[in-house]
């Protein structure tokens, strides 16, 4: 299922990865299940429990995932999936992040190498079926 996504809500994505460098930013991507896509309508960028960790390891600080459920009622929208930063590795998910993934979300992942938005150097969204079989890259749609 393609990820559905506004250039401005992608926007809030890099600048949040790109302000944590050099270190792990996450946070959850919410929105609605629109036929065959998942459509992207909030973005919350989130805290990452493991502060100044910069390879490999990111939860979402649980306050955080509090605000998140709260967010989620409150606008009648789903958690679609989580992204999360690689400063200075490539956007393929680690041993880790297959290990703590779950088969239902998103994992959206942002190679990042500096402290600007164009230090974003690649953007890739993954489905991981469960923790034994490949990642699934799942396509990025970017709209206006
Ligand atoms: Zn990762």
């Amino acid at each position: 299922m393609p990820l559905i996504i506004s250039k401005e809500n992608l926007t809030i994505i890099k600048k949040h990865v790109a302000e944590i460098f050099p270190y792990e930013a996450c946070g959850a991507m919410l929105g609605i299940f629109d036929g065959d896509n998942k459509k992207i309508t909030k973005i919350f960028p989130a805290q990452n429990k493991y502060r100044k960790i910069a390879w490999d390891a990111f939860e979402i600080e649980p306050k955080d995932m509090l605000e998140i459920d709260k967010l989620s009622r409150k606008e009648n929208i789903e958690v679609i999936g989580f992204y999360h930063s690689h400063p200075n590795h490539p956007a393929v998910p680690s041993n880790t992040d297959i290990g703590a993934s779950w088969p239902y979300y998103s994992y959206t992942i942002v190679s990042i190498k500096g402290n600007k938005l164009e230090d974003v150097a690649d953007i890739k969204n993954y489905l991981m079926p469960d923790k034994i079989n490949k990642p699934i890259i799942e396509e990025i749609i970017i709209t206006e």
